[in-house]
């Protein structure tokens, strides 16, 4: 069976891990990176910043912090190598383009009349329907001097030829080689992880208007999306890393699983009408506890109860602890939602 098409946009920790669980599941991730390196923000950062989560809550769930970082809270260049290893370790580089901006996504195959009348997200529940796709149109920024501040691991090669420098082209090339030949990336999924200045970034990537006013959604309310990750009208589409949290790191970890197993199959999504119950009713816990800076959507004193919520979608029991004073007492962290055996339903 032909793999699925995933297209992710970014490369910071929330790209590399939807890479990550998309490659767990059998599909086949293509990254749009517009440096010229993985890391996303912690390429850019002055050396002294420090991470301002304990290291334990910043990690990676299959991934630990090498021995050699002795400190609670790890420097801006130990940040960086230790997000260049996982790339590394996963061998994910390889499945990065990089100096590759995408300027705008545009939705093809089903007319956003069509789209409008769905009850179910997808009209199936599912990230995937037959005959829409996204064209992903994309600028090679490999001449652009700005970019090349951190160099990164290697440099996968581009083939600038077929681009052209600093020219547009539309869709992307699947060859990866030296040719000529270009073919257009018919993307049956695309994760934007795009990071900071998040809203922004999302909305005016749309080509079509439509999908910019959902994605911008209204000032009076968060951003909508569903589990901070689907937005219920716009089609095989998810968003990861936009709302933040007390640790973006594992946050985007635990959004990337869900959505690796809602690919997969494990569950579906409930009606669009559910979702935007679902949904009303998150922003008000948002703009109960977070006042007038509920539209940067931080999640952070929902944290347990939100990943209460994706457990229970992937039908995990949310309660990951080994005992009832465990439960109430030990806080919790990454490894606590590493999927074993005798903690899954
Ligand atoms: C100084 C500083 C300290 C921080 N400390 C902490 C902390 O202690 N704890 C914590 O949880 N968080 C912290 N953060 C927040 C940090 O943003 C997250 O932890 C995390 O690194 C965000 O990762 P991301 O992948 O979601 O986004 P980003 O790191 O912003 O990555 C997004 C990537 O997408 C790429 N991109 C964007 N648009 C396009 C496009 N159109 N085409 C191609 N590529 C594109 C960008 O180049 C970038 O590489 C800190 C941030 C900063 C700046």
């Amino acid at each position: 069976m032909e793999k699925k098409q995933i297209g992710i946009i970014g490369a910071g920790i929330s790209g590399l891990l939807a890479c990550k669980y998309m490659l767990s599941k059998g599909f086949n991730p293509v990254v749009f990176e517009v440096r010229s390196g993985v890391g996303g923000v912690w390429t850019k950062t002055i050396e002294t910043t420090k991470l301002q989560t304990p290291k334990p809550l910043y990690q990676f769930s299959d991934f630990p912090w090498p021995s050699s970082v002795t400190e609670d809270f790890p420097t801006q260049n130990q940040v960086f190598d230790y997000i260049q290893s996982y790339a590394q370790h996963f061998d994910l580089i390889k499945h990065i383009r990089f100096n590759t901006k995408v300027v705008s996504i545009e939705y093809e195959g089903l007319s956003e009349r069509q789209i409008q009348s769905w009850s179910l997200w997808n009209d199936n529940g599912q990230p995937v329907i037959v005959g829409g796709k996204w064209k992903v149109v994309v600028e090679n920024m490999e001449n652009n001097s700005e970019l090349h501040n951190n160099l990164p691991l290697s440099f996968p090669c581009f083939p600038a030829r077929s681009l052209g420098n600093n020219a547009f082209t539309t869709g992307i090339l699947v060859d990866g080689g030296d040719t000529e030949a270009s073919t257009p990336l018919n993307t049956d999924l695309l994760i934007l992880a795009t990071g900071y200045r998040g809203d922004k970034k999302l909305k005016d990537i749309f080509v079509s208007q439509t999908f910019q006013d959902f994605m911008a959604g209204s000032p009076a309310e968060t951003l909508p999306l569903y589990r901070e990750i689907i937005h219920s009208r716009i089609p095989q589409l998810a968003v990861i890393g936009f709302s933040e949290s007390v640790s973006n790191l594992y946050t985007s970890e635990m959004r990337c699983r869900r959505l690796a197993e809602l690919l997969d199959g494990t569950f579906k999504l409930p009606s669009i009408k559910d979702m935007e119950n679902d949904m009303a009713e998150w922003d008000g816990y948002m703009k109960r506890y977070s006042g007038k800076y509920y539209r940067r959507s931080c999640t952070g004193a929902l944290h347990i109860w939100y990943n209460d919520q994706l457990c229970k979608d992937m039908g995990w029991n949310p309660k990951r602890k080994n005992g009832f004073f465990a439960e109430l007492f030990k806080p919790y962290g990454p490894l606590d939602y590493v999927p074993v055996p005798s903690t899954s339903n």
